[in-house]
């Protein structure tokens, strides 16, 4: 989009000319494109669950209700309150990312061991499911923020537990690849149809059929991963079959480390 105007010039009081000025203001069209697309994503995200809470709380105060009914209607206003606490996170969390203000306090972290943490932390919420870890990796050492390394394997696993039916199989699989550690989540699941591939890593992409909506979700969790796994020099990608599971990979470099040798390697002096 070219932004043209006119601009007179005058030589002693007389008009000789007019310069036409160009500008390309493409760039600027598309972040208020977007800005005004995220605005409107955010309202309706934020809309939702709200009016159910406003909706039902008014029930609870104008009308006499039996304790079951009461009950179920708590539910429903904790559970909205709920997706809405973690919307606002997810969001204020992207933002800063975004922003390059997040700070990541990085740590010499065995990423298996947090792999097996955070399924240990999966499985008895999910008995339905059925959980794998595979080590094939001879270096799990990398550099990295604990908290931020779980949000994104959170994210990956629990995105598994919801997309695939029970008794779904998820396994974790751990290698090196020249100098990277990479873990594959691999579930059995709806997968991705292959022309949303590349958009899942836009924020608030979900994708919208009727499966799938009711499924809970910001649609903020695989954007939020792919910050943090750029913020550690990695990378996030992603391959799916429809209807037959997908595979999220993540890969970060790997800690060289001496004193990591087994103690039999190192010759006494
Ligand atoms: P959320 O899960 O909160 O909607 P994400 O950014 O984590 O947001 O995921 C975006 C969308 O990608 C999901 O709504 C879903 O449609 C799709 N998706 C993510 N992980 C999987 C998976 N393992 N299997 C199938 N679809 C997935």
């Amino acid at each position: 989009i070219i932004e043209v105007y006119a601009e007179p010039v005058f030589k002693s009081g007389t008009r000789t000319g007019t310069i036409l000025v160009h500008r390309d203001i493409t760039k600027e069209h598309e972040v208020d494109k977007m800005k005004s697309e995220l605005v409107s994503t955010v309202s309706h995200e934020l809309r939702t669950p709200l009016s159910s809470i406003l909706g039902f709380t008014e029930l609870m105060l104008e009308r006499e209700l039996k304790p079951a009914r009461q009950e179920k209607y708590l539910q429903t206003i904790h559970k909205e309150a709920n997706r809405l606490t973690n919307l606002i996170n997810d969001f204020l969390d992207l933002q800063r990312m975004e922003a390059n203000v997040q700070t990541y306090h990085k740590t010499s972290l065995d990423l298996k061991e947090l792999v097996i943490q955070v399924v240990l932390r999966f499985e008895p919420n999910h008995p339905q499911h059925q959980f794998i870890i595979r080590d094939l990796a001879n270096f799990t050492l990398v550099w990295a923020d604990s908290d931020r390394m779980e949000q994104v394997l959170t994210n990956l696993i629990s995105n598994a537990v919801k997309f695939s039916p029970e008794g779904g199989r998820i396994e974790l699989v751990l290698t090196n690849k020249e100098d990277t550690l990479h873990v594959h989540v691999t579930d059995e699941g709806l997968g991705i149809p292959e022309t949303e591939l590349t958009k899942l890593f836009t924020k608030f992409h979900r994708i919208d059929n009727s499966d799938r909506r009711k499924i809970g979700g910001t649609g903020l969790g695989l954007p939020i991963a792919k910050e943090i796994m750029e913020a550690h020099s990695g990378r996030i990608s992603v391959t799916s079959m429809l209807g037959e599971g997908s595979t999220f990979d993540i890969s970060i470099p790997y800690e060289k480390q001496m004193s990591l040798l087994p103690i039999s390697t190192i010759q006494p002096n």
